[in-house]
């Protein structure tokens, strides 16, 4: 598949703030993570324009709050629009910096503008409500629903294009105006969303992307400026927990925030399974990314009657359908990890499970001939509680084989976790559907299902996987604030 763009207009190496391109002073460089190659060297921002960018959005805000419905939603239709137009270039980008195969990153544009246009028609139903007074039916009580102001956006590499459509399109659709800062490894599917929003008619300063290579510094100056009225933030629970802390921290404004962070998602197959239909959601559900979404499966749980056959169904099938290279190349299903730090933390979850009893049945070790950042995909049977891997979100393509035997007993060990995003299971029992459903600690349920990123489905956590819900219905919730009005006659 050709790295080369059909409109390199797409490709942008400098920040966009206030309307402008800007080509700071100062660069850092952008590596390709499957070769180490440069890609660019990409405009370095700190804090001052940060400074700039956010009192820029906040001057947008004062027009664009006040902006038609129907201009909001025109102007994010025609963003989807431009994306599926130049998806496949937009797709280039998703896989020279982040290394996903070049199918799985036009899958990524696809769903990330189906956010904008989910949102397009959001932007008309920013509902509110009329009530009778509880003392007096002449009485009327009417809640309307606000923009909150400029939007701070922080997200990660991994979805580097889904992640900010998820906030910018709900965020613009309400009529909020923003600063992005996208993480370091992956400015440049960033980037082309000021690309976009130009291009489909916002207004300057509405929309403002600034690459850093600052993110602890820029983080919290972004979490504690008085003009910021909202922090969203996608990574990992360890950021969201600082980032909270810098917002709860100052005296200054009060902020709202949304969480979507770690998980460490169960995927139970019970004794009645589709063996075959629980295997497909394995291999998605797993290896999308090469493991690293916050929703793969993290603990592969399997009733001891199919424990043996599923470990052998799975290496056959990992065996056939997972080559591992670079994104470009067609045949490739398995990128490599994001850095060195990504494998490393792989490589110790998988050598601490093996000191403490867990056996390696397919992989367990690095691909160093293809690269620095690529880990073979690996199956460990009989890893337990007493292993890292069980309760560390493993961010690689590793599979966990755990046995057990009841469903008590299944239940118990899934909700063993402080996080709680994603579960997975598979049974045709209506009655263990209707409890996991109820008792499994997490806001989002595949029931013979792994395929749950959907623009209508709300999207979040629960425990110390975050606060908040993404798209469907109730996402233009998280980006307004209700106004109650009370009216006598
Ligand atoms: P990962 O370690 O998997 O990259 P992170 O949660 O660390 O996940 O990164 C997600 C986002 O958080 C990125 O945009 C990154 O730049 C940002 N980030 C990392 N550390 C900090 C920090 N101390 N303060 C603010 N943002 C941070």
């Amino acid at each position: 598949i050709s790295s080369s763009f059909r409109d390199s207009s797409v490709f942008k190496s400098e920040a966009y703030f206030c309307g402008e391109w800007k080509k700071g002073d100062e660069t850092f460089c952008l590596r390709n993570p499957a070769t180490q190659d440069e890609i660019s060297s990409i405009t370095d921002c700190g804090i001052s324009d940060y400074n700039e960018a956010i009192k820029g959005a906040h001057g947008a805000f004062k027009s664009f709050r006040k902006s038609a419905p129907s201009s909001r939603s025109e102007a994010l239709q025609n963003i989807y629009e431009l994306m599926q137009e130049n998806k496949e270039d937009l797709a280039r980008l998703v896989t020279m910096e982040n290394g996903k195969p070049y199918r799985e990153s036009l899958a990524e544009v696809d769903y990330a503008s189906s956010y904008f246009k989910w949102f397009s028609e959001e932007a008309h139903r920013m509902v509110g409500t009329i009530m009778p007074g509880s003392g007096s039916t002449e009485k009327k009580i009417l809640t309307i629903r606000r923009p909150l102001g400029v939007v701070g956006i922080l997200t990660p590499w991994n979805f580097p294009t889904a992640m900010i459509a998820r906030k910018l399109a709900p965020a613009l659709a309400a009529g909020n105006t923003c600063v992005v800062k996208p993480a370091q490894e992956t400015p440049l599917s960033a980037l082309a969303y000021g690309w976009l929003c130009e291009q489909a008619g916002f207004e300057s300063g509405v929309c403002n992307i600034l690459p850093t290579s600052h993110a602890d510094v820029v983080g919290k100056y972004m979490c504690q400026h008085d003009l910021v009225s909202k922090i969203t933030f996608t990574g990992s629970t360890k950021v969201g927990r600082i980032l909270m802390q810098h917002v709860h921290n100052k005296t200054g404004t009060i902020k709202k925030v949304s969480m979507e962070l770690g998980g460490n998602a169960p995927f139970i197959i019970f004794e009645d399974a589709d063996i075959y239909k629980a295997l497909d959601g394995i291999m998605a559900s797993k290896f999308r990314n090469s493991g690293q979404t916050c929703i793969c499966a993290n603990r592969i749980f399997v009733h001891e009657s199919l424990y043996d056959t599923v470990a052998s169904s799975l290496a056959k099938r990992m065996e056939t359908d997972l080559v591992m290279g670079s994104g470009f190349d067609v045949h490739v299903t398995q990128g490599p990890l994001i850095n060195d730090k990504a494998v490393n933390k792989v490589s110790d979850l998988v050598e601490d499970a093996k000191n403490k009893g867990a056996k390696v049945l397919m992989g367990g070790t690095r691909a160093s001939t293809l690269g620095r950042n690529f880990y073979h995909p690996t199956i460990l049977t009989d890893v337990d509680e007493s292993m890292d891997v069980f309760h560390k979100e493993i961010f690689g393509p590793v599979a966990c084989l755990i046995k057990f035997k009841t469903t008590e007993e299944v239940l118990r060990r899934s909700n063993d976790s402080n996080v709680g995003l994603a579960g997975y299971f598979y049974t045709a029992n209506i009655g263990t559907i209707m409890k996991l459903a109820e008792d499994l600690e997490v806001g989002m349920i595949g029931v013979n299902s792994s395929e749950i990123s959907d623009a209508v489905l709300p999207f979040g956590g629960v425990k110390d996987s975050g606060l908040g819900r993404e798209g469907s219905l109730y996402g233009i919730n998280d980006y307004t604030e209700l106004k109650s009005i009370i009216l006598e006659p």
